[in-house]
């Protein structure tokens, strides 16, 4: 079976966030994944924009410039109750996320956040509200990934992976031949604040390869010099 690219999901994001490192990072990783999104840096900008145009979720960082986060979680929340709200918070923030979560956020992520622990969330919010997203199982190659119940399977025997692993393969199989470079696979999977060393990804393809079975690393290739792609089509030119 050969893995289609998935249609771009119409869900569309509103980002209230002013850190300029993190606006990119979800900006960029956001759009790439289909969503539509907008960003405001600050939360009259938010609550404007929010009045101009119609959001299917929120990203909303709780420490804004000038207004409170929780104030807008309480404002957006009384105003919509179908918005998905996920609240970016730091580790200092246990009470504010307790109190975000009693205003009605549906979810929130700790700071530093991988981008697929942040999609995660971003897909099961919009599949609970019943939203437009991408399809939840995705199948290639004799492997087939539910990204709902977290199950692997490779010709029909679960296959355990560890949630970096699942992030991987995911990644993946959602964009078949695309090259994904070290880089990119640490600030997707590790975090964009990752300190360690590259190698990192290197000993997890080989762990994934191993567990799927791919010990000829033809579904996931190296690409020399450049990173690792998959690659489901055996009748692949470029094989
Ligand atoms: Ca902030």
């Amino acid at each position: 079976m050969t893995l289609e690219e998935k249609s771009p999901s119409s869900a569309r994001i509103l980002i209230i966030e002013d850190e300029q490192t993190i606006i990119e990072f979800l900006r960029v990783g956001l759009a790439y994944e289909g969503f539509q999104v907008e960003v405001a840096y600050d939360g009259w900008s938010g609550l404007r924009l929010f009045n101009a145009q119609e959001f299917d979720l929120l990203i909303l960082d709780l420490m804004l410039p000038d207004l409170d986060g929780l104030e807008i979680c309480r404002r957006l929340r009384a105003a919509n109750a179908d918005l998905a709200i996920i609240l970016l918070t730091a580790k200092r923030e246990l009470p504010d996320r307790i109190a975000g979560l009693n205003l009605g956020a549906d979810d929130y992520v700790t700071k530093p956040f991988s981008f697929e622990e942040l999609l995660a969330r971003i897909r099961s919010v919009l599949r609970r509200r019943g939203r437009p997203q991408e399809q939840t199982v995705v199948a290639a190659a004799g492997i087939v990934l539910n990204s709902a119940t977290y199950e692997v399977h490779k010709d029909g025997k679960a296959v355990d992976l560890t949630p970096k692993e699942f992030a991987l393969l995911e990644l993946f199989m959602r964009h078949p031949r695309r090259v994904f470079t070290r880089e990119t696979l640490l600030n997707r999977i590790w975090g964009f604040d990752f300190a360690g060393d590259t190698n990192v990804v290197d000993v997890h393809i080989h762990h994934l390869r191993e567990k799927i079975g791919d010990r000829a690393k033809s579904l996931i290739r190296t690409n020399y010099g450049l990173g690792y792609s998959f690659r489901p089509d055996e009748d692949d030119p470029l094989a």
